[in-house]
């Protein structure tokens, strides 16, 4: 009976939260959006954060009935306090360029001190912002930055920034009930727009052309930006090529001639300044294979090369659903800090075993051996084969092939990963 009444209490507050999250983004926030630019310096033993500037920007394309983010995703997070109450009034999970950066070799060997931004929904009274950072080897969260946000300061900068051509190139209703995706053009010149906005269909074509996105259509806006470079293509520094870009990106990543991303959130984010975004994929203007992306933060692809296609929608899982690398064999820059096989890492696509229950145990057939032979017979079930998050040994992935590992179908728990941010962005429950 005691049991009982205690269940029925814990119903009607989770109700009454529920009910009360729908109605108090209008209490909280205006429908425009608070950039935070902040510095982030350091090495692989340690991090800090600095402010680097605020903006107030003109449009809010996230979710306003999902304000607190359920998933429990990313290197870092952004948590918007009332600041009269203490109460938590949003929260958004990413991941950093530099985060990958501090478990690389150069990193143990000297600080550096990179930019980043975040855009959270504009408050209408004083919050308190936290910048959390995760640390690898606990997993646990702690402060990188607290900040006191009065939204009527004169510290905030409200100008404009540069209109650039905006492409339309799906609306499926208001921007708060869906994914709001935007290309932004990378390497194309003033002569090379027409050839942007082919390539933004073509990949809005591929990404929709594949499962689970198929089904979901519906629920995306997809943009364009025509940002303008003065040369076309991207660096390559490790053949002595430089090129003039908007977005500064190239090739060389941490020393991998494949890895292809930039360090300029700065131009990132003034690129997006009255788009609404709830994700970036920047097309680079290129015909070598590469990519790059990291969890809410932006992913890249070459536009040129035949199978960047299905290259674009690897890297978007990535960016995306917070999914993991499958693979264990390709090169990668980072050392065995990467992951810890003591801990259970955050993507919902790996697991070390340590905390599988909040992973896709739920997908196993009950019969299902764990850890799960890599065999012809298990080609098609869905199990816990060893071998992922760039380890042959320690980690775990739920399907012999993926779109993670070697661009195979989406296994389930990536599916049902990339289906929760799907509902999450649109306003929709998530679970
Ligand atoms: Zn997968």
């Amino acid at each position: 009976m005691i049991k009982r009444n205690v269940i029925s209490f814990l119903l009607l507050c989770a109700g009454l939260s529920c009910a009360s999250a729908q109605s108090s983004f209008d209490t909280w926030f205006e429908k425009k959006s608070l950039r935070i630019d902040f510095a982030l310096s350091g090495n692989a033993e340690n991090q800090q954060a600095a402010l680097q500037q605020l903006r107030e920007e003109p449009v809010w394309g996230g979710p306003v009935k999902n304000m607190t983010e359920p998933f429990d995703y990313g290197g870092y997070r952004v948590e918007v306090y009332d600041d009269a109450g203490g109460r938590l009034i949003y929260s958004r999970s990413f991941n950093t360029l530099f985060e990958e950066w501090r478990t690389t070799a150069q990193a143990g060997k000297e600080t550096q001190s990179w930019s980043n931004s975040i855009s959270v929904p504009f408050p209408r009274k004083e919050v308190r912002v936290v910048i959390s950072g995760r640390n690898r080897a606990s997993m646990k969260f702690s402060p990188l930055l607290e900040l006191a946000v009065d939204p009527k300061s004169i510290f905030i900068d409200r100008g404009k920034l540069k209109n650039n051509n905006i492409i339309k190139a799906q609306y499926m209703g208001a921007p708060d009930e869906k994914v709001d995706l935007v290309f932004l053009a990378e390497g194309y010149t003033a002569l090379e727009q027409e050839k942007f906005k082919a390539d933004v269909e073509k990949f809005t074509e591929s990404l929709f052309n594949t499962p689970p996105f198929d089904a979901r259509r519906s629920d995306f806006n997809v943009w364009g930006v025509g940002l303008v470079s003065e040369e076309s293509g991207t660096d390559v520094s490790g053949k002595g090529i430089f090129k003039h870009t908007a977005l500064n990106s190239g090739y060389y990543t941490f020393g991998l001639d494949r890895y292809l991303t930039t360090p300029d959130m700065k131009s990132i984010r003034d690129a997006v300044w009255n788009v609404p975004c709830d994700a970036i994929f920047i097309l680079v203007n290129a015909d070598t294979y590469g990519g790059g992306g990291m969890y809410n933060f932006y992913a890249m692809g070459t536009a040129n090369h035949p199978r960047t296609p299905v290259v674009f929608v690897h890297e978007f899982g990535h960016s995306f659903a917070g999914l993991a690398d499958e693979y264990f064999s390709s090169e990668v820059a980072y050392d065995e800090s990467f992951y810890h096989t003591s801990v259970e890492p955050w993507e919902p696509n790996i697991t070390t075993l340590v905390d599988f229950n909040r992973k896709w145990k739920d997908l196993l057939e009950s019969d299902t051996p764990v850890p799960t032979p890599t065999n012809d017979s298990n080609a098609d079930k869905t199990g816990v084969y060893e071998g992922g998050g760039y380890l042959a040994k320690g980690i775990y992935r739920p399907k012999q092939h993926c779109m993670m590992r070697d661009y195979a179908p989406f296994c389930p728990a990536c599916s049902r990963a990339i289906t929760q941010m799907i509902n999450f962005l649109a306003d929709k429950p998530a679970r």
